[in-house]
């Protein structure tokens, strides 16, 4: 009860959403009892119990937004600099019009404070029947990112269903949409956690499709890891500090020794709030630094320009297409790098993402490929590089597991 009143407090949720909250709670150990609420009920959809958000004020417009919590299972553990852990949150939503389902998705990584809890708070106050047409998203979607602040992979599940809905509803796929070349997506890279030399081996073997490897470093065996993976591999490789270092001659020196053993970047290397030592690093380093950690939203191009080379735009961080299509475009504008990145997510979020990868100059979309709970089809990877599907929307289709 102290973790709802907390999300009271800290989101405005309205009391009848804490009763809907507790019923879900009660509703999903039960395993079956209908539960309902004010302006909610929990609809059985083939085999799974989604929430579905039916709110009476307004004349429906006929838009109906779903959402269920999910739990992605890892392959491997997956150990960063920040914590290790097995599995993934997400959100799935729907949002439905004539018959036409787009979906989407949330995915929360625990470090960054989005839970299945604070997504049925904000999902709930969602009210999209005062909407006369899908068309209008940006009126739908400046509405759902003003509702409260943060909460942005829950937004993005929502901009995401709505793309993957009026792309369907246009029969094209949003990266043709947009006019971008499909020849001109970028190779994708695949993500090798901190772990010991021998399963740090067998993940090179694994990543044996893709042309770039991306080596999480920053908890003191740095060199190990590189030199372990460099044993199997002399593919160009990309590093994720994940904040992890702390002294920055000591990063130059890495930066050096680094390119020196092909790599070709360096992510997020110390605190997101260190500007001033980053910033002398950028200035100094032989490799491009990009921002991850220090980089979410529109507002921080003010804080990273100068700082840094380059930024990681996630839909997570950002609140969906719409926010990193703008994104990728100011960042260009500002002569910045840019790279297309995930969390772990189904196909869903990542085939979204990739609809953008024409545009920029690094995609590390693995996210669904570190999941064996996958439920959904989406891009696929030939030689090393990503092929966007022809399916309207963002691409997917459903998976039957
Ligand atoms: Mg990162």
């Amino acid at each position: 009860m102290a973790a709802l009143f907390l999300l009271k407090i800290i989101h405005g949720i309205e009391d009848k959403h804490i009763i809907v909250m507790s019923s879900r709670r009660k509703f999903l150990s039960d395993c079956g009892v209908l539960a309902g609420g004010a302006g909610f009920s929990y609809l059985t959809l083939g085999n799974t119990y989604w929430h579905e958000i039916s709110k009476t004020k307004g004349k429906s417009s006929g838009l109906t937004l779903r959402f269920k919590p999910y739990d992605l299972h890892l392959k491997h553990v997956f150990t960063i600099a920040e914590g290790s852990r097995t599995s993934t949150p997400v959100m799935l939503t729907e949002i439905e019009f004539d018959n036409i389902i787009g979906y989407g998705e949330a995915s929360m990584p625990p470090y960054l404070g989005e839970s299945h809890e604070t997504a049925t708070a904000f999902l709930g106050r969602i009210d999209l029947a005062q909407f006369a047409s899908p068309f209008l998203m940006e009126d739908i979607l400046s509405y759902v990112d003003k509702l409260v602040p943060g909460n942005y992979a829950a937004k993005a599940s929502v901009d995401i269903a709505l793309h993957d809905l009026v792309g369907k509803l246009m029969k094209q796929p949003w990266y043709k949409i947009w006019g971008l070349n499909p020849a001109r997506t970028p190779d994708i890279s695949y993500t090798i956690g901190m772990d010991k030399p021998e399963v740090v081996r067998l993940k090179v073997k694994e990543a044996a499709p893709y042309k770039i490897l991306k080596v999480k470093l920053g908890k003191g065996n740095d060199k190990e890891m590189i030199e372990t993976v460099r044993s199997e591999t002399d593919k160009p490789i990309c590093v994720d500090i994940n904040q992890g270092w702390t002294d920055r001659s000591k990063a130059l020196e890495m930066a050096h020794w680094l390119k020196d053993m092909g790599v070709v970047f360096i992510e997020q290397p110390m605190s997101k709030d260190d500007f001033d030592n980053t910033a002398w690093l950028t200035q100094n380093s032989p490799l491009p630094i990009i921002a991850d950690e220090a980089f979410q939203t529109m507002g921080d191009f003010r804080k990273v320009q100068g700082v840094y080379s380059g930024v990681n735009i996630k839909l997570m961080k950002c609140g969906g297409l719409r926010s990193a299509y703008v994104m990728i475009k100011m960042a260009r504008a500002l002569d910045m790098k840019v790279m297309i990145g995930c969390m772990t997510e189904t196909s869903c979020a990542v085939t979204a993402a990739a609809q953008l990868s024409p545009l920029v100059d690094w995609a590390d979309l693995d996210g669904n490929l570190l999941i064996d709970n996958d439920i959904f089809k989406g891009i696929l990877i030939k030689d090393g590089k990503i092929v966007l599907p022809d399916a309207p929307g963002i691409g997917i289709s459903k998976n039957n597991i």
